[in-house]
């Protein structure tokens, strides 16, 4: 049955594209849509550009990848050239100061609808056109809706008994506030969690606070970030030569400048692995130690097993009680969660003011209106902080859920499994695209180079449509599966699988299992691009209804 369910509403506007979100992907679609003449209007819940990088302002945050000139957009040397990265790994204000440069650069922000959440999509199927409403009351329609929601954007709180009696000040690492500066001085802070958000927070907090508990869970594995001014000689190579490095970056795994070692951990002996292991530890960053020191620490369990002992070795050594250093050796596969960069995470529990509380030996009971409650006590807290992650990768865009083909919304349509095709597309959800969606390499690649590579490919193929008179375009019936197939397949070459965490859902209740990341990286973006060549093969269109009525 053809969905009209929206033709009595009044439509305000009309564009070619509506793209949701304003962050590094969302803006990158606005701006190279619009640069083929298309009408594009974008939106955003927050006051800023930025996404991830609005939200996250927690203490501490900053860029864990290889950042400086790498992490960030790559497809004007203009840009590059432009822009001062004054660290190694920025933190989170120079992001944010990157991304309105960039904004100001293309001039953006006129196209940009700020402090709108599209609260509704559905999609027209005898109009072929998408029917969008937003928190302000307006009902827009489009062609083309681009979903940029971001792969960590819906924020998760666990539902702890009695979680909104805290009386205190309470903050979510994802949402922190951005119109007062949150003070530590004086207070006794509790973080929950200890992933990314609470490992770079705990030391930034512990300095300031009277008193910081820790409340972990999975104790995690994390490397020294090695943060350090911009090395502008290599910035100035980089400038000098920026494909070159961009070539670089499009054929490693991760998207990194770091060259990947071809070396086995089993080729080394003992010494020599402690000596490479210790040079990548002392140098800083994900990179040199996922990268370049061995090839096979994510598919051989021995070789991971080796890393991990050697950085549980660090643990001990830079942790004085040995019963509070007990508790933070994690025993997971070193690197199946995201991996975690630190500033002084482990030395921070060697301070009076710090205490860890184990939650495996010690749950937690109950939050009550002033602190939590554990098994062996209360702790009493003036401030709460929630470092426990996000409904990742799906989470945003099933919010926003989307109704396509008969009113049937995404919710229903992935109540069994995060089906798409590419990554980039929905069965059933025709005119739909997505930028880090789910079965895409979003989360485990260069973020903002994987959103270059995913905006290019949809750009390129709505020109495509627009250029064959083609009025919507989805997933052919079945390819999902074979998608779904592939992905399955990369994913169990490696370890990744073997561990639960947010790439498997398994940190939301009630969400299914699946590993939704592509780890194929380069050979991703080549199937993407292999399947644009091949006349969109896997997908099925219709007219425009205009066309072929005239
Ligand atoms: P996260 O990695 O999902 O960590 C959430 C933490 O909360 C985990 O330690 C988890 O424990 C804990 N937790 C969840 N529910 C709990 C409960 N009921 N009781 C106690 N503890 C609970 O979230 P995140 O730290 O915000 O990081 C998410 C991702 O965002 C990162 O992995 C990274 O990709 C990205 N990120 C990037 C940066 C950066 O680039 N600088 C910074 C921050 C975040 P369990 O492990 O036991 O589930």
């Amino acid at each position: 049955m053809a969905n009209t369910a929206t033709a009595t509403r009044h439509v305000t506007e009309q564009f070619d594209a509506v793209v949701i979100g304003a962050g590094f992907g969302g803006m990158y679609a606005l701006h190279t849509l619009r640069e083929q003449g298309l009408n594009v209007r974008a939106y955003d819940e927050a006051s800023g550009v930025g996404g991830t990088w609005y939200w996250n302002r927690y203490p501490g945050a900053r860029v864990d990848y290889p950042g400086g000139p790498f992490y960030c957009y790559t497809f004007s040397e203009d840009l590059i050239k432009e822009f001062d990265w004054p660290e190694k790994q920025p933190d989170q204000p120079t992001v944010l100061r990157y991304l309105n440069f960039v904004a100001d650069r293309l001039d953006l922000r006129g196209d940009i609808e700020l402090e709108t959440r599209i609260t509704g999509a559905v999609f027209d199927e005898a109009a072929q056109r998408w029917e969008i409403e937003t928190s302000k009351g307006t009902h827009v329609r489009a062609q083309f809706l681009v979903c940029a929601v971001g792969a960590l954007s819906a924020t998760h709180i666990p539902p702890i008994p009695g979680v909104d009696s805290f009386k205190g000040e309470r903050y979510h690492t994802g949402r922190w506030p951005n119109d007062k500066k949150v003070v530590f001085k004086g207070k006794r802070v509790g973080i929950i969690g200890t992933g990314s958000s609470g490992i770079q927070s705990t030391p930034v907090v512990a300095r300031d606070a009277a008193h910081l508990t820790v409340f972990q869970r999975t104790p995690q594995y994390t490397v020294p970030a090695g943060n350090c001014p911009t090395d502008q000689a290599l910035v100035a190579e980089a400038r000098a030569d920026w494909s070159k490095f961009r070539h670089i970056m499009l054929t490693t795994p991760i998207g990194a400048p770091d060259v990947p070692t071809t070396v086995r951990a089993c080729e080394h002996t003992p010494e020599q692995r402690r000596d490479t292991y210790e040079a990548a530890w002392r140098k800083g960053g994900l990179g040199p130690i996922l990268v370049t020191t061995y090839c096979d620490i994510l598919t051989d369990k021995q070789s991971n097993d080796w890393l991990a002992e050697f950085v549980r070795d660090k643990i001990r050594s830079a942790v004085q009680n040995p019963e509070i250093a007990r508790k933070l050796l994690p025993s997971y596969l070193i690197a199946t969660k995201r991996q975690v960069m630190d500033e002084g995470y482990y030395e921070t529990f060697n301070r009076d003011n710090v205490n860890l509380v184990d939650l495996r030996e010690d749950p937690i009971i109950e939050i009550t209106a002033d602190g939590v409650r554990t098994q062996s006590g209360h702790h009493w807290l003036d401030m709460l902080i929630f470092a426990t992650g996000f409904d990742a990768i799906t989470g945003a865009l099933q919010k926003i859920n989307p109704r396509g083909r008969s009113g049937v919304p995404l919710t229903e349509r992935w109540a069994a499994r995060f089906n798409s095709y590419l990554g980039v597309t929905i069965p059933n959800m025709p005119n739909l695209f997505m930028i880090h969606g789910p079965e895409s390499p979003c989360v485990l690649f260069n973020m903002p180079l994987g959103a270059e590579l995913q905006g290019d490919w949809i750009r390129e193929c709505i020109l495509h449509l627009r250029k064959h008179g083609i009025g919507s375009i989805e997933p052919a019936p079945g390819v999902d599966l074979a998608w779904a197939k592939e992905v399955e397949e990369v994913a169990n070459l490696s370890l990744f699988p073997r561990t639960e965490s947010w790439y498997t859902g398994s940190n939301i209740a009630g969400k299914h299992r699946q590993f939704a990341v592509h780890l194929g990286g380069p050979a991703y973006f080549a199937r993407l691009r292999e399947v644009a060549e091949r006349g969109y093969e896997g997908f099925i269109t219709e007219p425009e209804r205009s066309v072929a009525a005239a």
